[in-house]
Formats: C-alpha cells, structure tokens, sequence
C-alpha cells in the first residue's frame, strides 16, 4: 500500500527482521521486550523465549505462554523509552510501539506528546487543569517544557518577535477530537502574553469564541459541540509584541433544515426558546423547541449537561461586549424566530391542483417578523416569476418547489445572520494602525473524514485537508530536504507522499472533479448518475481515481483511499438559496436588517457551493503560505466523548490520516536543529578554552562539536549552517547551563 503505516524498520535503516536467527536469539538472549499480536488484533507486551522453525514461543506478562508466527512479533523499546516526550526519542517505531506510548501518557494524563515538530493533542474529555494564569507564566518563563499548546503558542510568539516573520497554528483533527478547544488554548495564551497583563483582551477572544459557537456549532452524534465553520484568527501585534487587534474568517457549511439522527441546529435556537425573558417570547411569538419543525425532526432537543437558557444570558452578555445594541440584538432574535416560524409553514393542493400556502398562525408569525404581509410571503412561497418579453407571468410551484423554496429562504436569512454577525465581531476587533502587520494565525478546520458512506460533505472536508496537506508536505518535507541540498548535505531523501497527483484531480481546469462538478449542475437534464458517468469518462485513467459501479467513486487521498457516493452532490452543489428571488424578497421586507441582507449579498456569491468552497479555501490557504506553520494535530481516543477510553485502532487511524509515522520518521533521519556557524560560534565558543579558539565560526561550530563529544553522526556540517539531530542541543544547552 502507498498509505502510511508505522514501519518496524527505525531510521537509522537498521530493519528489524526477525528472519535471521542472529537478531531473534539476541532477543532471547539479552530478555528483550517484544510486542506480539493477540488473535483480536490487539499487540501484547512479552519475551521470545524459544523459536521453531517459522514460530517462535512468547511469554506474555500475564504469565502465558504463546505459540505465535514470527511475523506476528515486533521489537519493543526498552524500559528507559517508557513514555518519552518525543516519539522521535523511541528507538523503535513500529505501529504498537507509538499505540503503547502514547496510552501511556494519556493515561497518567499526559495528553501532548510530540512527533518531531509536530504536536499531538489527545483529548482528555475532562478538565485536567493544565491551563490558567499559572501555567501561562510557567510556560512563558519556560520552568515547564513539556510539551503543551502553550509551548507551541510560546514558540511561534518568539520566533514572530525575533524572525519578524508572520506564523501560524494549523490544528487538524477528526470531529470531537479537541480543535475548538485547542485553539482556545492557544489563543488564550496568546492574549495573556499579548495582552500585557490586561486581561480584557482575553476576555474579549472568550465573548467572540460565545458568539460564534452560538451561531455556528451544533450537537452532532460525535460532538455535543460540533463547529460547522472552519475559521482563522489572525492576531496583529504591534512592535513591543502587544495586541493590537484580530480579524476572524470563515469557511462553512450550513445545517438549519435538515438534520440527522441524535444531531441538533445551531445551539441558538434552543438557547433562544429556552432562556429569553417573557417579554421577548411575547414579541417573537415564541414557543417551546417541540413546537418547531426545524428543531423536532431529529428527536434530539437537550444536551446533557448543557444549560441553555444559562448559555443565553452569556450570550447577551457576549453580543453586549462585541458593542452589538440592544435593538440590533432585538432584531437579530426576531430573525431566528422567524426562521423557525418559516419552518412550521405548510402546503396544500387545492381542486385544481395548484399549491398554496396553508394560512395559519406560521405564516402570519413568518411574516410579521420578517415585515412583510402574510399574502406577499405566500406569493413568495408558491409562486415563480417568468419574464416573457415585456410581461412577468407568474407561474405556479410544484410542492417540492415550494418547500425548497421555503428551506432555502431560511438558509439564506441564517447564513447573512452569520456573516453580519461576523463582520460586526470583526469590527469591533479592528486591526489598528499601530500594528507592525506582524501577525500570528491560528487555523481550526476539520480534519480528514471517512465513513462507509461519503457525501458532498466529506468531498470538500477531504478536498480542503488534501491542500493542508499540501502545505505541510511542503514545509515539513519539501523544504526541509531543498535547504539540506543547497547547504551541501549528502541525503538521502525520505520518500513521502507527495499530494499533488489528487490535488489535481479535484482542481485541474476543464477536467478536475470540481470543474466536472460545476459543469453537470449547470445542465438541465444532469443526474448524479450522469455525473458519476462523466467522471469515470473524463477521469480514467488517473491514480488517484477509481470508476466505481452505479453513481460510486473511489479517491486516493493522502490518508488512504474513500468511497465517495454522487447521490445529492448536484443538488446540493446548485446554491439555490441564493437565487434572485430570494434577494428580491428579502428587499421587499421591512426589517433592516433583511434589507441588509438583500444587500449584503454580491453577485460572487452566486457561485455553487465547490467554487464558493474553494474560493474561501484559497484565501486562507493563501494568507498562510507566507506563514511559518506549527502543526497541533487532535486526536479523538473515543467516539464516546468519556475520559479514560483509549480505543487503539481509532488512534491508530488519526495517526495515519496525518501521516504521523512520516513526520517522525524524517524528523528522526533529518537534523531538527540548525543553526547558522555565526549563531552556532557566538553562543557556545565562550565554553572552549582560550587555546582552541579561532576567528572562523565554522572552525569554532567544530572545534566545539569535538571538545563536548558529539558522536558525528549526531551532527553534519554545511556550507552556511551547522545541523544537529534531535536531542543534541539540550545536550550542548545542559552543559551551558552548567558551565
Ligand atoms: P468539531 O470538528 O466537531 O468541531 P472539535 O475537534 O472542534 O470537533 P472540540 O469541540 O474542540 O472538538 O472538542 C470536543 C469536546 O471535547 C469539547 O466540548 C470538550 O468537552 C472536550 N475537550 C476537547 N479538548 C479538551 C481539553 N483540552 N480539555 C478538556 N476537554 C476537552
Ligand atoms: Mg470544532
């Protein structure tokens, strides 16, 4: 398989075997640990004590002893390498080996471990009182150096200052895995450091985290607190390092009328119905969440342990901090009643078989709200506009007609809801003149997704992790591996999957799957089935493609390969919410800010979703390029959303998706340290005694290398730097401090 797996062969390129009986009975003799594979999959901890022929005898630490296949046993790390920072530190890196370290951790409640430069982030599902003030400034004065969100934030805070150049923290993870609250994190720290002992800039970040999460999270069956929106926070700073304002953008999906099984909409409904005072439910005719079709479908109304109405006074108090008035307020919750109104509206079919609106409290409801009368929406509702030469005729809906057109009123009020909501958020963060344009970007987006069945969905999640991808190839490996050939270095490359073969599939013009995508939505007679047809067609031969039977087609992503279903990808990438009707009604409503709306809207927004997708995709995949970028990868240990379950193959499969094994597998061949021979000479010369030192800094990066014994295999000498493999600078530091 292409796909990543934890190999059992360790950088050095010493491949454990296990053929030979040389290495099976040195095992034996020196009572090595190994890891051998129970008949469920699991891998046991043991010792090889006898072989025979293509089997080998192992007892297990329970006291049994198992007769099992020698391609089933793999080298363990010896007791020192127990739960080690680093998973670049274990001598072996083999898949049960990175599993069994990182329970480990996890299970004394260390929940961040590092991958060479990269940081794993398992969610603990519970407060493990790792953050707060004290910590901050433990972090910051750097007494504590495990590895932490903190550390990362710290890291990309210095090297802003002291590089002056832009960085970013890209957090990726499944759904439930920890990006929202890792991000918190990090910005939490980021706004103490920045916020120069003021807290209300802080306090401002947690009103805006309220605010967005209100609008734009919702309970999922894998999250009770789901972001459907990825964003980036880009924080300016000014030249003393302090903040000096933030600008938030996003990237989304939307979900108010259709919802699945266990799932919820956007928190605010329920927060509305559940927490607004009486005064308010009388103006909004407002009534309990079972009575509202929107909400009702999924049988799913409350949240264990989530206090709603408790979450509204925040959420008030959140809208006052950001400076939004009382009366915008007052009109932002008579669009969400509206809304829900909408979606109680009904349809029938009169003698004549044409559809009508069921005039009843909805409707009336509806329209008051929105500022319209009850007749003008139904017209809305059911009828068509035809121009014909000089004439509009009005041409009746069918039922099916009607109710997306109804949906799509209200998912086109929500969305401007948001994105107003957004520009007035971003406002009151505006990013002053004082700033040096110094920024740091932190990145929260869903990661990589894969289920039985795949959807449009999951199409544009993976398409837009295939470009972070893309990203992080080039930072970690591609980059990496240029500057060792310019500098002289002998390497040998480390092969990685390079994405770009399924980047072009989705986006090559005419004949990528986003461009054959919008072509089939544009023709009237188009099907999924034709849809699929016509990829198979235009697509085969490709690697990364797979033609597959009926509507089905397979795509080779960088973290394995996933059955995608065309069923509702036209549908659902034609944006009909967006459609002039729409615009034109909303015009027509006395309600400021629907009138807003209407012209909010531009005609760039009239693109189907892929292209709106993509659009956004590019924008903050461009602001990032010229960032340095530090990568927070969540992994989710449970589906459960408990403490204290580690489901080993789920980590296992996280782990492969961000292409883990990769990362430490180069970080452990390549030199993670370096450091010009100016740097090198000026920082550690004053150790060497007078006699040997010179005035070249090179002669000096050597002459220090020797007199403090490192092995030279530990070090390699460039042209312009000096390259260290991981480890070996806290040996120099340790002995600097000592000195
Ligand atoms: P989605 O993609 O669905 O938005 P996500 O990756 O953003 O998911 P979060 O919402 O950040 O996931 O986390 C899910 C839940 O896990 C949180 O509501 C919280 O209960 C718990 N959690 C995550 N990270 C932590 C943490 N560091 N400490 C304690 N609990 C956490
Ligand atoms: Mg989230």
């Amino acid at each position: 398989s292409p796909y990543v797996a934890l190999s059992s062969s360790d950088s050095s390129g010493k491949v454990w075997e296990l053929e030979g009986d040389d290495s099976i009975s040195y095992f034996i003799k020196k009572k090595l640990r190994v890891w051998c594979r129970q008949p469920r999959g699991q891998w046991e901890l043991g010792m090889i004590q006898s072989t025979s022929g293509e089997q080998a005898f192992v007892s297990l630490s329970n006291g049994n002893v198992m007769k099992v296949d020698r391609s089933e046993i793999l080298p363990a790390n010896p007791d020192v390498l127990e739960d080690v920072d680093d998973l670049i530190q274990l001598g072996y890196l083999n898949e049960p080996s990175v599993l069994h370290n990182l329970k480990s951790r996890y299970s004394q409640g260390m929940i961040y471990s590092k991958a060479g430069p990269i940081l794993i982030a398992l969610n603990p599902f519970k407060d493990l009182q790792m953050n707060g003030n004290d910590y901050v400034s433990a972090r910051s004065q750097r007494t504590m150096n495990s590895p932490h969100v903190y550390a990362i934030a710290d890291a990309a805070y210095n090297k802003m200052i002291r590089d002056e150049v832009n960085q970013s923290i890209i957090i990726s993870g499944e759904s439930g895995s920890g990006k929202t609250e890792t991000a918190k994190i990090a910005l939490q720290y980021l706004a103490a450091l920045g916020g120069g002992g003021n807290c209300a800039i802080e306090n401002e970040f947690l009103q805006i985290n309220r605010i967005l999460e209100a609008f734009g999270n919702a309970k999922t069956s894998r999250n009770n607190n789901s972001s459907r929106f990825g964003k980036l926070i880009e924080i300016h700073f000014g030249c003393t390092g302090k903040i000096c304002g933030a600008k938030i953008q996003t990237c989304k999906h939307s979900r108010v009328v259709q919802l699945a099984r266990d799932e919820r909409s956007y928190h605010i409904f329920y927060q509305l119905c559940a927490g607004s005072s009486s005064d308010l439910k009388e103006k909004l005719n407002l009534r309990a969440v079972s009575e509202y079709k929107y909400l009702v479908q999924s049988d799913c109304m409350s949240v264990d342990g989530v206090d709603d109405a408790k979450n509204f006074d925040q959420l008030m108090e959140a809208l006052d901090a950001v400076r939004i008035c009382k009366e915008d307020q007052e009109l932002i919750f008579k669009i969400l009643a509206a809304i829900l109104w909408l979606g109680n509206i009904s349809f029938q079919v009169d003698k004549e078989n044409h559809i009508e609106v069921v005039e009843d409290e909805a409707v009336t409801s509806a329209a008051q709200l929105m500022g319209c009368s009850s007749q003008d929406l139904m017209t809305a509702l059911c009828t068509h506009n035809i121009q014909a030469d000089e004439d509009t005729i009005a041409k009746n809906l069918t039922l099916s007609q009607a109710i997306e057109r109804r949906d799509a009123i209200a998912k086109f009020i929500y969305a401007s809801l948001f994105n107003w909501l957004l520009d007035q958020v971003n406002k009151s963060l505006e990013v002053g003149k004082k700033c040096t344009g110094k920024s740091i970007s932190i990145l929260d987006l869903y990661g990589f997704q894969t289920f039985q069945k795949n959807g449009f969905e999951q199409f544009y999640i993976n398409y837009a992790n295939e470009r972070i991808q893309q990203h992080y190839n080039r930072h970690l490996f591609k980059l990496e591996q240029e500057d060792y050939e310019l500098d002289g270095i002998d390497w040998t490359k480390v092969d990685f999957e390079d994405n770009q073969g399924c980047l072009d599939l989705f986006e090559k013009k005419p004949q990528g799957l986003l461009s054959l995508l919008d072509e089939e939505s544009n023709l009237p007679n188009a099907s999924d089935l034709t849809f699929a047809n016509k990829l198979k067609h235009h697509l085969h031969p490709n690697p990364c493609f797979k033609g597959e039977r009926g509507r089905a087609f397979r795509v080779r992503h960088y973290a394995g390969e996933v059955l995608y279903d065309t069923n509702g990808f036209l549908e659902k990438n034609r944006d009909t919410t967006s459609s002039d009707y729409c615009i034109q009604f909303l015009s027509s409503c006395n309600c400021e800010l629907l009138q807003l709306f209407s012209k909010m809207f531009n005609q760039s927004q009239k693109q189907s979703v892929a292209t709106k997708f993509k659009v956004q995709l590019f924008k903050l995949m461009h602001q990032l390029e010229s960032t340095m970028p530090h990568f927070i990868r969540c992994i989710a240990p449970n589906t459960k959303q408990l403490p204290g379950i580690y489901d080993e193959s789920l980590v296992l499969q996280q782990l492969r998706c961000c292409g883990v094994p990769e990362v430490v597998r180069l970080s452990r061949a390549g030199y993670s340290t370096r450091m010009t021979h100016q740097e090198f000479s000026r920082r550690y010369a004053f150790m060497l005694s007078e006699t040997n030192v010179s005035n070249n800094p090179l002669s000096i990066s050597v002459a220090a290398l020797q007199k403090f014994n490192i092995p030279s295999e530990m070090y390699h000498v460039g042209y312009t730097k000096l390259y260290l493999r991981a480890g070996q600078i806290d040996v120099l530091e340790n002995t600097r401090k000592q000195i």
